[in-house]
């Protein structure tokens, strides 16, 4: 099988780990986002003070920028228990009744991917939310009757990559909205030469340098060049990442100079196929061979952030620089590689 992406949105088990190995567990230790952190610092303060379980948080914004990270920091600081699920995985209501009702005082509720919950769920949520009880029918009917819960006050940290599709009730339920945007190279520089510090590997300044600039402004990308070029230095029998190191890393993974990995190249080759008119995303998805929802929400955000690809009402489309991009690649022999002219 071949290696999956290394921008891909897809996780292993393997690659769960290793984020959790590298994760931050403080607030001192996250790089970047000053204004978020002093934001969310003020806010922990303020429900210790009172003595109150902080209020709903709902972190929104491109995969791998810190959302979940952020979740486990602010249960940690608070002193509380975390437990965590994502909105797919909340199929039926007594999988979130189950939750709620094992929180304890003040706990943290994370569900990642919550704009994929089912809506029978989240009706559930609103009153577990506003005031802290749930309502189970056990006789539909019209004679239905329902026996109230009460829960343990809590906070529900969401995170979602796609903030305009959850519903205006849910939304309007969370007390605190905060957006994570892409990182500055040198905070990527920052994260990876924390991660290769924590996997005890050396690590040249040119070095970290010329990985976070490759990284698309995505810590987790940092960390998943950074773990493969590692693997790069050490079959070499070295112990530090030079950038000649990286260099080679870098070529071996197919990432070229502004970060592009081979799925972005397949998206923008996809387009310059086709530049008289927008594409759709089906067809983009059918043409690469990869989920829409990945699509959008993991490649394309960067892609558009660089001015490489537009979203019209119509569909999408290469812009000037998208097709400067690609260029070496439309006219080099990578394209017969691809099979996709
Ligand atoms: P998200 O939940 O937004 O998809 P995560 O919180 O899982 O992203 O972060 C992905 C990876 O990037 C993790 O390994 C995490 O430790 C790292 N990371 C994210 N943000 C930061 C940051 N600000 N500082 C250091 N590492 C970070």
């Amino acid at each position: 099988m071949s290696e999956p992406d290394i921008h891909s949105g897809f996780r292993q088990d393997d690659e769960r780990r290793f984020e959790t190995i590298v994760r931050p567990q403080n607030f001192v230790q996250f790089v970047g986002r000053p204004d978020t952190v002093s934001n969310l610092k003020t806010w922990i303060q303020g429900a210790t003070l009172r003595n109150e379980p902080l209020d709903h948080i709902l972190f929104s914004g491109p995969p791998g920028l810190g959302k979940t990270t952020l979740a486990y920091i602010i249960a940690n600081e608070l002193g509380v228990n975390i437990k965590t699920t994502s909105g797919p995985a909340l199929v039926r209501p007594k999988d979130l009744v189950g939750l709620l009702t094992n929180l304890g005082a003040a706990d943290v509720l994370f569900i990642d991917e919550i704009h994929r919950m089912d809506v029978r769920v989240e009706e559930y949520l609103y009153s577990a939310m506003e005031d802290f009880f749930i309502s189970i029918i056990i006789d539909p009917g019209p004679h239905g009757r329902s026996i109230k819960i009460d829960l343990k006050p809590f906070t529900l940290i969401g995170a979602t990559t796609r903030e305009g599709l959850l519903a205006p009730p849910l939304r309007s339920r969370f007390q605190i909205l905060e957006k994570l945007d892409f990182y500055t190279p040198e905070e990527l520089a920052r994260i990876i030469k924390n991660s290769a510090r924590i996997l005890n590997i050396g690590i040249r300044d040119d070095a970290a340098d010329l990985i976070a600039a490759r990284s698309r402004g995505t810590p987790r990308v940092a960390n998943r060049l950074l773990r493969r070029i590692r693997d790069v230095a050490q079959a070499g029998e070295r112990d530090v990442i030079t950038k000649a190191v990286a260099e080679e890393g870098l070529a071996r993974l197919g990432v070229d100079e502004i970060g592009l990995g081979e799925m972005d190249r397949k998206i923008l080759l996809a387009l310059a196929r086709n530049t008289r008119r927008p594409v759709g995303l089906k067809t983009i998805a059918a043409v690469v061979g990869e989920e829409e929802g990945t699509i959008r929400d993991v490649y394309e955000p960067f892609l558009i952030r660089h001015g490489l690809l537009e979203r019209t009402a119509r569909g999408r489309e290469i812009t000037p620089a998208g097709l400067k991009a690609i260029r070496d690649y439309v006219d080099g022999p990578q394209v017969e590689q691809n099979g996709l002219f």
